[in-house]
């Protein structure tokens, strides 16, 4: 009895409205109806993305739009440089590398997020202008750590370098503030399943006009992913392919309950709820993983467990007893952290619930720790 709490660093929780609106009937994709869904699609998710450039919207998980900012951009045996910020920053490097690019990496501890001072030393040592892009990952959800985007363009622009800015932004957008248009990012890669309350299905590219430039020369094969078959159907509302009309239609909802909220609540609402989360952790007498203050995400907090006990029977434990789904800990970390996801459709009383699941289950799986945590956040919720 009772709800399920999703409390995964996505796919995130869908609210009753979107669900409501996926469930009405699919349209035909290339009559005159279906226009209006796509344009309004395309223009509100220019808001999100906090730009006037062009946004493509495509039927994939997140993965696809990783492919189809490197494929549309680069050509074969390109260096890119990208930042080991984790498992995500770490696979999207796999990516480039099976796709033909020449990904260079700047490897890290996992704990933060990238250092823009690294990326400029790097980039000055590049005469030659080899590099071609800069890859970084802005809310690393293997980790929540995040990367502060203004200032590696800041980094790019500080030698003067040509490299694209390239963001994945998946596990941040609409939930941590995103300017596309003022942080200078080239391409930007997002999903559906995050922020943006959506099931898993649709992904997308912000793209800059020098990246729209680029696009012209590339020499990546590609064909799925194409911006330059997608930007002609697309001024009228369509698609070259049949799009995922039921998504568009939650993805309407979803714009529209962000704008009701007002963006910079929603941002500013996580942020609260990531320091709600970060004082229960530490009053449980646990770590949190992201060691670099400034830097802890808004959207979900990892947590190390103490040596010797097992995150994964863990999350196991805190499943069978309280019904509650925590994020695993990826690759490097597997099995030494758990994730709490407060991300998207959350409020403060689902974080409560959330927490109080963990620390339930904490006492259950006989994990030692503090008691309090709960009413660390708590006192910090009523107090803000
Ligand atoms: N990048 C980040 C930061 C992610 O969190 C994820 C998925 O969680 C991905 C990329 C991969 O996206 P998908 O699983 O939707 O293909």
């Amino acid at each position: 009895p009772g709800h399920h709490f999703l409390q995964i660093p996505g796919p995130s929780a869908v609210p009753e409205r979107i669900l409501a609106a996926i469930g009405k009937q699919t349209i035909d994709h290339r009559g005159p109806d279906f226009a209006e869904v796509g344009a309004a699609a395309l223009a509100g998710m220019k808001e999100i993305f906090q730009t006037k450039s062009h946004v493509f919207i495509y039927p994939s998980s997140g993965t696809g739009a990783w492919e189809a900012a490197l494929v549309n951009t680069l050509s074969p045996g390109d260096k890119i440089l990208t930042y080991e910020t984790g498992h995500f920053a770490m696979l999207w490097r796999k990516l480039a590398k099976r796709i033909g690019l020449d990904p260079e990496v700047i490897e890290s501890d996992w704990r933060g997020g990238a250092d823009p001072q690294r990326i400029e030393d790097r980039l000055r040592s590049d005469r030659n202008h080899e590099i071609k892009a800069v890859c970084v990952v802005h809310n690393e959800t293997s980790t929540g750590s995040v990367t502060h985007i203004a200032e590696i363009r800041q980094a790019i622009d500080a030698v003067g370098h040509p490299a694209l800015l390239m963001v994945d932004t998946i596990s941040g957008l609409a939930s941590l503030d995103f300017q596309f248009d003022e942080w200078g990012v080239d391409v930007c890669v997002a999903g559906s399943q995050k922020g943006l309350m959506l099931p898993p299905g649709l992904s997308f590219n912000a793209v800059s006009a020098k990246a729209l430039e680029v696009n012209k020369y590339a020499g990546l094969q590609r064909s799925y992913w194409d911006w330059a078959e997608m930007i002609g159907p697309n001024e009228s509302g369509f698609f070259p392919y049949t799009p995922a009309t039921n998504l568009l239609y939650g993805l309407l909802e979803a714009i529209k309950m962000l704008q009701e909220e007002g963006l910079s609540n929603v941002f500013a609402r996580h942020q609260r709820h990531g320091e709600a989360a970060r004082l229960a952790v530490r009053a449980m007498g646990l770590e949190v993983l992201c060691a670099q203050q400034g830097s802890e995400s808004g959207v979900l907090t990892a947590v190390l467990m103490p040596e010797g006990h097992s995150a994964d029977a863990f999350r196991a434990t805190a499943l069978k007893e309280f019904n509650i789904s925590l994020g695993n800990g990826l690759s490097k970390v597997a099995d030494r952290v758990f994730r709490i996801g407060h991300l998207g459709d959350f409020n403060d009383l689902m974080l409560v619930g959330t927490l109080s699941g963990v620390e339930m289950a904490l006492a259950k799986a006989g994990i030692p720790h503090e008691a309090g945590g709960v009413q660390a956040a708590m006192d910090y919720l009523v107090a803000t």
